[in-house]
């Protein structure tokens, strides 16, 4: 069963939870904070919290006793996730673009090959807000959904 209630860090109606994932999933797509079972306790005694990166532990926020991080989200065609911008946490949203051959070598994969492409962070849109971040990568996922239905196989 998904529940949409409210986040106890924005208040607002956009959190889900999840009991049925075996971790106890909860995702706000407002804020774009999240939670874990891993994540219950406070920063001082939670083992998992002290296992990611500085920066991450910096965002993180203590409700409900639990500890909260920011999510990343990362899909075929794009990505969303908190960046430091002038220190200040904002949301940056990168598409997924095609590496040019001469490039490709920049790239190694664990396999003995190349990417082929990569989450373009150069470029990455920067939103203050999470749920902007989501409208734009939504909007996104429909444009090339329309591209790959009306190029013919
Ligand atoms: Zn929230």
């Amino acid at each position: 069963m998904k529940i949409v209630s409210n986040c106890p860090l924005c208040e607002e109606k956009g959190l889900h939870v999840i009991e049925e994932d075996g971790i106890g999933t909860q995702q706000c797509i407002n804020c774009g904070y999240g939670t874990t079972s891993r994540f219950i306790g406070t920063k001082e005694d939670n083992e998992t919290f002290k296992t990611l990166p500085e920066e991450m532990q910096s965002w993180s926020k203590e409700a409900n006793d639990r500890i909260w991080i920011p999510t990343m989200f990362t899909l075929p065609f794009g990505t969303l996730y908190p960046v430091n911008v002038d220190g200040e946490m904002k949301w940056g949203f990168a598409e997924m673009v095609d590496i040019s051959e001469e490039e490709q070598k920049n790239y190694p994969d664990e396999r003995g090959g190349f990417y082929k492409q990569k989450y373009d962070t150069d470029n990455a849109k920067i939103y203050d807000v999470f749920l902007d971040g989501m409208v734009e990568m939504n909007e996104t996922a429909k444009a090339d959904n329309s591209l790959r239905t009306s190029t013919p196989e």
